[in-house]
């Protein structure tokens, strides 16, 4: 009987769809389909943006967090890959609102952006654009508060001048899907990259923060990392909180002594790492510094904190 009612509660993400848009038209998900000849499936001609938006019951509002700012980098995904022709920014933004208000969410959401080349053509094809907009409902991950156990991956992580980290294409997730899947089958919740230098670079969809005698440490944005928008609040917020920040190289052997790890990124927003091949952050457990960012950051984010109130946006009309 409870696994009966077990399976009939689904906890598939996609189930939760209801209507998703296509170069700004809104549709049921059934209705949403990409050609097999599109470049953006064929040669991974897509670039992507992960957003959340928090729900503030008392303020009956839904706030979308830095959409500016994922808007920005998604414009500039596109600009790397060499697209034209693509929407603009205000345009993707009112098919955004309009997603979300026609879906009508009362609660935290994500919201996959994506803009890829359609239809068909050879490799190197720069248009026609399109843009897709799926949303769904999404609590904050319980390992928000439990942590995580992570490893050194095999996989090196990707270069500059090879598969441009910063161009948030799904292309670059070939390497992420790689680092992940070896962690998970060794064991681990997940893995952390270095890069050719052989100095640590990020994870497989976050970026890494240690502390270290109290001061907040993590890799540069030329370290082959995705430019993460969480980890750029981090530091702004961290900044306000007169925590000492370095951004610069970071040694693997670093997070072996760490005092605190944690990883971040839309998704994850600030995840506990508790070890590194075995090898315990602090005690293991979600350190101080950690859980006082978590917290500041959890009142930014729901629309509670005047002094980042420029990085949250309003959905609903009032
Ligand atoms: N690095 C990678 C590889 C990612 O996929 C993500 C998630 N988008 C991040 C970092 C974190 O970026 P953001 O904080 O902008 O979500």
């Amino acid at each position: 009987m409870m696994n009966f009612l077990m399976k009939s509660i689904s906890s598939n993400p996609k189930d939760k769809i209801k209507l998703v848009t296509i170069n700004g038209n809104l549709m049921p998900l059934k209705d949403a389909k990409v050609s097999i000849t599109a470049p953006g499936l064929s040669y991974a001609a897509l670039v992507f943006e992960g957003i959340r938006a928090y729900w503030n019951k008392e303020h009956k509002q839904l706030y979308i967090f830095r959409l500016d700012e994922h808007l920005k980098r998604f414009i500039n995904s596109m600009k790397l890959l060499k697209f034209i022709d693509y929407p603009n920014l205000s345009s993707i933004k009112a098919d955004i609102l309009q997603n979300i208000q026609a879906n009508n969410y009362q609660e935290d959401i994500y919201i996959r952006l994506q803009g890829y080349i359609d239809e068909w053509g050879e490799m190197a094809v720069r248009s026609p654009v399109s843009t897709s907009i799926v949303s769904y409902p999404r609590p904050r991950a319980i390992a928000f508060t439990e942590g995580k156990n992570f490893t050194i991956s095999s996989w090196q992580r990707l270069d500059d001048n090879a598969s441009p980290p910063r161009i948030k294409a799904s292309a670059n997730y070939l390497n992420s899907r790689l680092a992940s899947i070896q962690a998970k089958e060794s064991g681990y919740d997940g893995g952390i990259m270095l890069g050719p230098n052989g100095k640590v670079s990020e994870g497989p969809g976050g970026c890494i923060f240690l502390i270290r005698n109290g001061n907040l440490i993590t890799p540069s944005i030329t370290s082959g990392i995705l430019e993460s928008i969480t980890r750029d609040s981090i530091i702004e917020i961290a900044d306000t909180l007169k925590i000492k920040v370095q951004t610069r190289d970071v040694d693997r052997t670093e997070l072996y002594i760490a005092d605190e790890i944690f990883y971040c990124g839309t998704g994850q927003e600030i995840m506990p790492i508790l070890s590194v091949d075995k090898m315990l952050a602090g005690d293991g457990t979600p350190g101080k510094t950690t859980k006082v960012l978590q917290s500041e950051f959890t009142e930014i984010v729901r629309g509670n904190n005047q002094i980042f109130k420029s990085w949250i946006s309003p959905t609903y009309k009032k």
